[in-house]
């Protein structure tokens, strides 16, 4: 296994364990390198909002680089919802401290949460697919990441609302394809989230056909993350997902450190 770079703590509103637990696990699961990336809301009707706590969460994650040195590289990371609607918080937490390694979600598109099957409300379907990649051009163009987290999650609130476990993207390959090149134009990247698996919706998204199109549109840095919130799932799909990457054409997996990349041949 390649790396998990994308894993909560107790630090998120939505998780319970330790850093240092969430480190054992990935050197138990066989891990070289891990990110952890707790979650960073600013959006008030979020579950995590303003619930992060920057100087106890650097002074846990560095307590734990130095513990599991020469064992287990530790990057420090964070997972910032809608980032492009807090420019200003987002500079002011980014400047506190150096962190390795940003990822951009969007957990909510006009008022609308991507977790629940009521996002589709009064959307359809195809609506509210149409919506959320509109929002998401919106954070892909005027966002602070490095990479943009799931950047298929509606995939979640379609699979609680119509019990889908894929989401044929095909329809709606002109929007897909805007976020995926301002992605790559930027040089910035996305990952391969192996979520879904865990909660029975499939394979990890985003599909073997959305990373084609990313590496047509000139996209080069992939990451993967479990996005455990639990250390039994740490690492968890990973393989699947790797093969994904494969399979896609991509000969390489980007790692970060203080925010620049560094590669890994595959
Ligand atoms: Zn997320
Ligand atoms: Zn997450």
């Amino acid at each position: 296994m390649i790396h998990d770079y994308h894993l909560h703590t107790h630090f998120s509103c939505d998780a319970d364990a330790s850093v240092e637990a969430m480190c054992r696990a990935a050197l138990a699961r066989g891990l070289k390198e891990i990110a952890i990336t707790d979650h960073v809301d600013f959006t008030p009707e979020d579950p995590c909002y303003r619930y992060f706590q920057a100087e106890k969460y650097w002074a846990a994650t560095q307590r734990c680089r130095g513990k599991f040195e020469g064992a287990l590289v530790v990057r420090v990371g964070v997972e910032i919802g809608e980032p492009h609607l807090y420019p200003a918080e987002i500079r002011s937490l980014l400047a506190a401290h150096e962190y390795d390694f940003v990822l951009g979600s969007l957990h909510w598109a006009d008022g609308r949460p991507l977790f629940r099957s009521s996002f589709f409300d009064g959307l359809g379907l195809d609506g509210g697919i149409a919506l959320y990649f509109e929002e998401l051009a919106r954070l892909a163009e005027e966002g602070e990441y490095d990479v943009l987290a799931h950047m298929d999650i509606v995939r979640r609130a379609a699979y609680r609302r119509y019990g889908l476990r894929e989401l044929d993207l095909r329809p709606h390959e002109a929007r897909v394809r805007r976020v995926l090149r301002v992605v790559a134009e930027r040089g910035k990247g996305i990952e391969v989230n192996a979520a879904y698996v865990r909660k029975g919706i499939g394979d990890p998204g985003p599909s073997v056909q959305v990373l084609r199109w990313f590496r047509e549109e000139g996209g080069r840095i992939v990451t993967l993350g479990s996005d455990a919130h639990r250390p039994e799932d740490v690492g968890r799909g990973l393989d699947r997902a790797l093969e994904m990457v494969r399979e896609a054409g991509f000969g390489r997996i980007a790692m970060f450190e203080r925010r620049r990349v560094r590669w890994l041949n595959l």
